[in-house]
């Protein structure tokens, strides 16, 4: 039996097989070709072969998820016979006399470029599929196989490190546990895996190895450890965990439908976040009061383009309607720093946290915005949905964002689509600068919620994403709470509620201190809400 030590990220014990997940690290070298007419044959049947796939690929994705979301690959397949495209290949093959894979790549890096250049949101989404599918051609000549393969029985899937892009493309019923060798715990990816309610251990180092592929192993995300090869002493000690675990959640059962209410009466909402509509099973199940925080950005992870205002009224309308008159408050799009997107067309920063990120995207390309507050105001129609905008740093942002409210409305109004007139507005506390102007912000908008994730790593000059720094991101830290104090004084003194849908909501430890300041909500994630809702009722 192998021991490895790790973070934890989400408690729970699961046993399966572990699973590598493979990404593409090839390298691709210049090399001089003498038979250059076998060479430009090589990469035609390199071609035949990805076409053929993105055949396959079509027909699957037609009976899974409809013809709208199939013609992506039938778009990959048009891109690899263009004219254009095979010109710049077979002419770089034929006069620099070099190996396929090169001309493949540097055509991909060229094409994308232009794309990208280019004024149109939809051409500069392009640039993604030539890259796209030129690495699909480029795995098949050098005979890499990427991703998972095809996940046949539910498993641990192990990794260097995931991205939340690579994390929601992942078939979740199958998904048993996550074991990284690297990875904070404030990442994105942790958060996913407590959404998803999935034990997860992180920072496990390079001990983790490949060959590990397909062995037996035990996550205990409850001590951070990670079992290999696990002996029947062991198992055995684990299983029981793992019964007494399922105990204590079936004690929790008991809490629901029960308020949130102290022992002197002082009542909190208890809402839930969510990534993604197939975590609304697990918000129903746990009894929470409303959404607190839907992170809509991971409707843009998991596409290989902007999603439509069709596509994305679809997903809003259906959180609505599932939740049915409850609060659900959806963040507006919050792409950039770890939450990347090729079709974006983004540029690389040299600090991305303090980057192009989040509401800043959006107030410089209003287009992609408008798409997203259409969809919001038309499916505000079907239930209680509020709209929460993040990373707010001033009350002009707030101003210039009620302008394009105004804006869109009266386009809905013009064109006769039904729309929600009302629907309650509220900003993100996650940056110093918001909480300083908070008694501003306060009588612009209805809400505060407080991302403590960001407001941490913006109070201490920590980099969330730095596993190094994990000792000294502490979101405990006086500075932290003093500023949501103030947050919360500010925001009452104008009549507007505040909440928390950062982490720390979750933390009961702090429980107390929260009801103290007379915060208004906690939204957590799904497993945390009746855990919740015991300190809660545990409390004077
Ligand atoms: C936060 O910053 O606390 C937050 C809730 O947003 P995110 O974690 O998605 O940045
Ligand atoms: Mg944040």
């Amino acid at each position: 039996m192998v021991t490895i030590s790790g973070k934890s990220v989400f408690g729970g014990v699961s046993i399966g097989k572990i699973l590598f997940y493979k990404r593409n690290d090839k390298v691709i070298k210049r090399t001089h070709v003498d038979d250059v007419e076998a060479e430009w044959k090589r990469f035609q049947e390199a071609k035949d072969t990805a076409v053929s796939q993105l055949k396959t690929l079509y027909d699957k994705a037609l009976e899974g998820v409809g013809e709208a979301n199939a013609m992506i690959f039938e778009i990959h397949q048009m891109m690899l016979e263009d004219l254009d495209y095979l010109e710049s290949i077979e002419n770089i093959i034929r006069t620099q006399e070099v190996n396929a894979e090169y001309a493949v790549a540097t055509t991909a890096d060229n094409f994308s470029a232009m794309f990208a250049a280019m004024d149109d949101a939809y051409m500069q989404g392009r640039a993604a599929d030539v890259k796209d599918v030129s690495e699909r051609v480029l795995d098949i000549l050098c005979g890499v196989d990427t991703g998972l393969v095809e996940m046949t029985e539910p498993c641990i899937i192990a990794a260097d490190d995931l991205a939340p892009s690579e994390t929601v493309q992942l078939d979740k019923s199958k998904v048993l546990g996550f074991a990284t060798m690297y990875g904070s715990s404030n990442s994105h990816t942790a958060i996913l895996a407590r959404t998803m309610n999935i034990p997860a251990v992180i920072g496990l180092g390079p001990e983790l190895l490949q060959e590990y592929d397909g062995h037996e192993a035990i996550i205990d995300g409850f001590s951070g450890t990670l079992y290999i090869d696990p002996d029947e002493e062991t198992m055995r000690k684990m299983q029981e965990k793992r019964e007494k675990d399922l105990e204590q959640k079936a004690l929790l059962e008991q809490l629901k439908g029960k308020e949130n209410v102290t022992k002197s009466g002082q009542k909190i909402n208890v809402y839930a976040n969510i990534g993604n509509v197939s975590d609304l099973g697990t918000v129903l199940k746990n009894d929470a009061g409303g959404i607190g925080l839907f992170r809509s950005e991971f409707l843009y992870l998991e596409n290989t383009d902007f999603p439509t205002e069709e596509q994305q009224f679809a997903v809003y309308k259906k959180v609505a309607e599932t939740m049915a008159g409850k609060k659900v408050i959806i963040r507006t799009l919050d792409i950039g720093a770890d939450k990347q997107v090729d079709y974006f067309g983004l540029e690389k920063e040299e600090n991305p946290a303090l980057g192009y990120r989040a509401i800043r995207i959006c107030l410089t390309r209003p287009e992609i915005f408008k798409t997203q507050l259409r969809a919001l105001y038309r499916a505000a129609v079907y239930g209680n949905i509020s709209i929460m905008f993040p990373m707010i740093i001033s009350v002009g942002e707030v101003r210039r964002i009620k302008e394009i409210i105004a804006e869109v409305k009266e386009e809905l109004k013009s064109e006769g689509i039904p729309y929600r007139e009302d629907v309650e507005l509220g900003i993100m506390i996650e940056t110093p600068a918001s909480v300083m102007v908070s008694r501003e912000l306060a009588k612009e908008v209805d809400f505060f919620s407080v991302g403590t994730n960001d407001l941490t790593q913006y109070t201490l000059a920590i980099d969330r994403q730095n596993s190094k720094l994990d000792e000294f991101y502490d979101p405990h830290h006086p500075a932290v709470l003093a500023m949501i104090q103030m947050a919360a004084e500010n925001a009452h003194a104008e009549g507007a509620w505040i909440g928390i849908c950062g982490e720390l909501g979750a933390d009961l430890e702090l429980t107390e201190t929260f009801l103290k300041m007379g915060l208004d909500e906690l939204s957590v994630s799904p497993a945390m809400v009746l855990p919740l809702r015991k300190r809660i009722r545990e409390s004077e």
